[in-house]
């Protein structure tokens, strides 16, 4: 008897899954989603480089492409660079959705000076 009980309170109940993609997904707090860079703060000191424990940044530390290129589709969103930045130049989003058709796309060249966040 109270296992036909919890058989309907479990079908009256609301389901517990969304319907993601079709609507939006739910992104809990403190989600680790793409690191993006402000420049503007940057002094390019190569500290997020050599935290990065899968090589997804790489400094260029002089000439025109002075700045940060960063490889998405290394990345494990762990936030060790944000974490070493000393500058607070490095902000983890919490944008997940991040698939591409092409390798291409996911690669960021943030430039020395800039203040936008953009590819
Ligand atoms: S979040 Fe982790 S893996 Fe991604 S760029 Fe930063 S240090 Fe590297
Ligand atoms: S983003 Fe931060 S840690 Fe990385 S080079 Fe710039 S100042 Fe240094």
């Amino acid at each position: 008897m109270s296992l036909l009980k919890e058989a309907i309170k479990q079908v009256l109940k609301k389901p517990v899954t969304i319907k993601y993609p079709f609507e939006p997904g739910i992104v809990p707090p403190g989600l680790r989603g793409k690191p993006i860079w402000d420049m503007s703060k940057c002094v390019l000191c190569v500290l997020c480089q050599n935290a990065c424990p899968t090589s997804a940044i790489k400094m260029i530390p002089k000439g025109p492409d002075a700045g940060i290129i960063y490889w998405l589709d290394r990345c494990i969103f762990c936030a060790e660079c944000a974490d070493a930045c000393p500058k607070k130049a490095i902000i983890i989003t919490n944008e997940f959705e991040l698939a591409d058709f092409s390798r291409a796309n996911m690669i960021y060249h943030y430039k020395k000076g800039e203040a936008s966040q953009k590819k």
